[in-house]
């Protein structure tokens, strides 16, 4: 069992030690690949920005040197000179000439039938009219791109201003600043691209990166898939290899180490447990009408050799685990009767309560180890109290027999830590049990607006119902005790009383408090009473 969860704690461990480093070198790597990307695709947005750009400027530049000639129009001078400045134009495939708005002649020669001039659909800064999906006669049925300026227009292909070397799977398009399309490659979502002529930006969607860069005549666009998570990891694993491995390392390291000390705690608890090196402390127990210790709880203390404490929280759950915790149990009550036998017999309505773990209530066996050590002490049965958590009384026909033997012999039962676990109401009632403690942080959220605050007053309740006495566990501050007044709890433990005492201090508390408060089961009535002074 513990081999199992040793072996299963550390497997966790080295997946952790092994994931962590990995998933963060892998979500720096990814931002730092998406970061690439988007620098990468903005540049490229910028370089088609700049080609549409020279191609305008261009071909604005030939129309400017066309309508400065004075040679006789259409004349064979006029058409050469076309003819040298389409050549001289990059993307540019044909020069017209308009006469009374009628196109009369191109760079190929004179019309046969002249054409009227279109309307632009847009009009630059420069006074350059654009229009799109112009069909010349002489052309090879490409819809160009036309730019009249005066007395001429140029015809472009408009595929030349996209035409930037980029990665394959990026798509350029370049518009108008008013959202018109002007040449654009295959286009991988619409929705996006209507979006970005609507209102231009970069940045990324789940599937798609885009970027535009915009001047006064021109507005590009380049879009480009993001790249799948896997596929950009793929590239990375190496480095994630040696990472994940340290980290794996590193946290097997710890587990062996941790379970390692745990080893040798254990090994030293055995070792304490043979020497005997357990003693206890008492915590008064208050009767919180009256202010009158009626009691305490004895609370084991381990001092290790070396003089420092470990904590019973710690030690006794390893004892449970480590078959230790019976011989840890006798010792215990060992240590109640030879501590508190002069007390108890001098004082017959004080009681000590004894913390039994889980196995001692199942098994039964506390109790009869218990009577024998108690005879011949002059103590009687009634004096000790037992404590028990839930988780003692898993096996509930056991529980249940194991208790009502130990009620027969004259001792009181407390459940312990009550309300930490998850016992229904019926449950309990098929336990014979005494009291109830209500655990501390029952007794913390008293006053404050937490969740748990409510739950407090169903416990007293629960134990009302049930018929037993409840006693408070905890009880720090002066609200408590009121409240705890209030709802008529019977019974109050707590650093407002008292932390837990060695055997001496204990035994004086409880005879200076039985000297202050003795008399106020007399003076019930007397409201001024305060029991905390
Ligand atoms: P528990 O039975 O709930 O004991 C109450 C714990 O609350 C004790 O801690 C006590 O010192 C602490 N306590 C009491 N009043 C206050 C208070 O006002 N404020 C705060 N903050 N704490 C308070 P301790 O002694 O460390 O014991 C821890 C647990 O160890 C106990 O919880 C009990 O489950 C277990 N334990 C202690 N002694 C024995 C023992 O002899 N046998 C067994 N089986 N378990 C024991
Ligand atoms: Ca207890
Ligand atoms: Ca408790």
């Amino acid at each position: 069992m513990n081999r199992t969860r040793n072996i299963a704690v550390t497997v966790l461990f080295a997946l952790l030690g092994a994931l962590v480093p990995m998933a963060t070198l892998l979500y720096f790597n990814v931002n730092r690949a998406n970061d690439a990307a988007r620098d990468r695709l903005q540049f490229t947005a910028e370089r088609t920005l700049l080609r549409a750009h020279r191609a305008y400027e261009a071909g604005l530049t030939a129309l400017r040197q066309a309508n400065a000639s004075t040679l006789e129009p259409c004349s064979a001078a006029h058409l050469q000179l076309m003819r040298g400045l389409v050549i001289n134009t990059v993307s540019a495939e044909q020069m017209g000439y308009f006469q009374d708005d009628r196109l009369i002649c191109t760079s190929w020669g004179p019309m046969e039938a002249p054409i009227r001039r279109p309307e632009p659909d847009h009009l630059t800064a420069d006074g350059v009219g654009i229009k799109l999906d112009v069909r010349p006669l002489a052309g090879n049925g490409v819809p160009l791109l036309a730019l009249y300026y005066g007395r001429y227009d140029i015809l472009m292909n408009p595929e030349r201003l996209v035409d930037v070397i980029t990665d394959p799977d990026v798509r350029l398009a370049v518009a108008s600043p008013d959202g018109r399309l002007i040449a654009h490659q295959p286009i991988a979502d619409p929705q996006l691209m209507l979006d970005l002529l609507r209102a231009p930006r970069s940045g990324m969607d789940a599937r798609t990166l885009f970027a535009t860069a915009q001047d006064q005549q021109w507005l590009a666009i380049a879009t480009a898939p993001r790249t799948p998570l896997v596929a950009s990891i793929r590239p990375l694993l190496w480095q994630f290899a040696p990472a994940g491995a340290l980290g794996a390392a590193a946290a097997i390291a710890l587990a062996v180490w941790l379970s390692r000390r745990r080893l040798s705690l254990r090994a030293e608890l055995a070792t304490a447990v043979r020497r005997r090196e357990f003693f206890m402390h008492y915590q008064p127990i208050i009767e919180l009408d009256t202010g009158i210790c009626i009691g305490a709880e004895s609370l084991v203390r381990w001092q290790r050799p070396d003089g420092s404490l470990v904590r019973p929280d710690l030690f006794i759950p390893l004892a449970e685990d480590t078959g230790l915790i019976e011989a840890l149990t006798d010792q215990v009550m060992d240590n109640v009767i030879a501590d508190m036998r002069d007390l108890l017999v001098q004082d017959r309505s004080a009681h000590i309560a004894i913390n039994l773990a889980a196995e001692d209530v199942s098994s039964g066996r506390a109790l009869k180890v218990l009577t024998q050590k108690l005879q011949g002490t002059g103590i009687h049965p009634q004096q000790i109290w037992l404590e028990a958590t839930e988780r003692g009384f898993i096996d509930i026909q056991r529980a249940r027999n194991s208790l009502a033997a130990t009620r027969r012999a004259g001792h009181c039962v407390a459940i312990d830590d009550f309300g930490v676990g998850y016992s229904s109401l019926q449950y309990l009632q098929q336990l014979p049990l005494d009291a109830l403690k209500i655990d501390k942080s029952f007794i913390d959220a008293i006053g404050t607006d937490s969740a748990t605050s409510p739950v407090t007053s169903h416990i007293i309740d629960m134990a009302k119902t049930l018929g037993l006495f409840t006693v408070a566990e905890g009880v720090e501050t002066p609200a408590q005790l009121a409240y705890l007044q209030s709802r008529q709890v019977e019974f109050g433990q707590g650093w407002l009383f008292s932390k837990p005492l060695p055997p001496e201090a204990f035994a004086a508390f409880h005879w200076q408090r039985k000297e202050q408060y003795g008399k106020a089961r007399e003076n019930m009535q007397n409201p001024n009473h305060s029991i905390t002074d």
